[in-house]
């Protein structure tokens, strides 16, 4: 695999741009796509030499073992321009690393870093055009595998196709959301996928969610299967809890994703000598703190929202609403967050990486 040449892309490019048909002022989340993907296919064994092309449909077999047995893992990760022009990635390694975790877990075979990462930048300096400059501004990028082996016995297949697509975001002022905490349904189990960013994971919250949305919610928190008794995440993001002032999440485990922006916010709560534990959080204390007032906030973190706050949880019948606070933790590290992803703020920990 690594004798191959990381560097080596066929490109085939756009013939015209879509750009002009964009209107980037009012964009709905992941609908439209840049001009170019990254394709690289696994046969033989290995890892072909990767194209760019066009951005387009593809002709897959109806047997690949995708559509029958799920074998897909994604990731989510964004790219952002400064004023000068010049295009940054957020920790790429970490997702990088993480897709192979993912994959090994459902038996794919893992993707080179340099591949991953050469590939990557190549796409986006083809589609600068598509990263708008301005805070909160950004391409979402979306790297995926799929087993593609046109054969319906159960078993892991022996032909994958790695992409990678994007689509840009707009800096969006999110909603507070309402949340429930689960009392039933579970996402993910001890060893089982849920640390894995494994395409079923979320087609397993729909419902749920689903159930969730019509009582007026549009979150769950999930607990731990087994008990129900500890809060864990919210399926798209991790999760913290602030207590007075200190901040708590749950500590990552093999139910959990090992969230890149969780990581950040808690390397910058140590930069910021604030208090925070990472240890179990139980549904009864988060239920008292609400009752004794101490409760502050809740906040979901994850690459595409940043921070989403939240304004209520709802828990075996009872509803909590959570006061919007003056010096909000949530705002701090949206804002601290996104001024490093920008190029607005000083990087001390080398998150930035300058795609050149
Ligand atoms: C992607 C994801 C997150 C957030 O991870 P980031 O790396 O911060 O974007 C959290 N939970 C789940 C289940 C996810 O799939």
């Amino acid at each position: 695999m690594t004798e191959m040449n990381p560097n080596e892309i066929d490109i085939v490019k756009a013939e015209t741009s879509k750009i002009k048909s964009v209107d980037f002022s009012n964009l709905t989340f992941g609908r439209v796509f840049s001009d170019h993907m990254f394709v690289c296919d696994f046969e033989d064994g290995k890892w072909q030499t990767p194209k760019i092309t066009p951005y387009q449909a593809m002709t897959i077999d109806p047997s690949a073992r995708v559509f029958h047995y799920g074998q897909a893992v994604f990731e989510g990760m964004k790219a952002y321009k400064d004023d000068d022009g010049k295009i940054f990635l957020f920790r790429p390694d970490q997702n990088s690393a993480r897709i192979n975790k993912s994959s090994a877990r459902l038996a794919i075979p893992e993707f080179p870093k340099d591949y991953f990462l050469n590939g990557l930048e190549t796409l986006l300096k083809l589609d600068s055009d598509w990263i708008k400059p301005g805070l909160g501004n950004s391409l979402y990028i979306r790297p995926f595998v799929i087993a593609t082996e046109p054969a319906i016995s159960a078993s892991p297949a022996d032909t994958y196709r790695f992409m990678i697509i994007c689509s840009p975001a707009k800096a969006y002022y999110n909603e507070p959301v309402r949340v429930l905490f689960a009392e039933k349904f579970s996402r993910s189990a001890d060893g089982g996928v849920g640390f894995a960013k494994a395409a079923g994971n979320y087609a397993a919250q729909f419902y749920p969610t689903s159930l969730a949305q019509k009582k007026g919610f549009q979150q769950i928190i999930w607990t731990d299967a087994s008990t129900h008794q500890y809060l864990e995440e919210a399926g798209t993001m991790n999760i913290f809890f602030r207590v007075g002032n200190k901040l708590i999440t749950a500590p990552n485990n093999d139910r959990i994703l090992d969230g890149v922006t969780r990581k950040s916010v808690l390397q910058l709560a140590k930069d910021m000598n604030m208090d925070y534990e990472v240890r179990r959080v139980s549904v009864e204390e988060i239920k008292e703190a609400a009752k004794d007032g101490s409760l502050k906030e809740i906040f979901g973190t994850g690459t595409a929202a940043v921070i989403s706050p939240v304004s209520a949880f709802e828990h075996g019948g009872d509803v909590f609403e959570i006061s919007p606070v003056e010096d909000s933790f949530a705002k701090l590290f949206k804002d601290t967050l996104m001024h490093i992803q920008h190029n607005l703020a000083e990087d001390a920990h080398g998150w930035r990486h300058e795609v050149i």
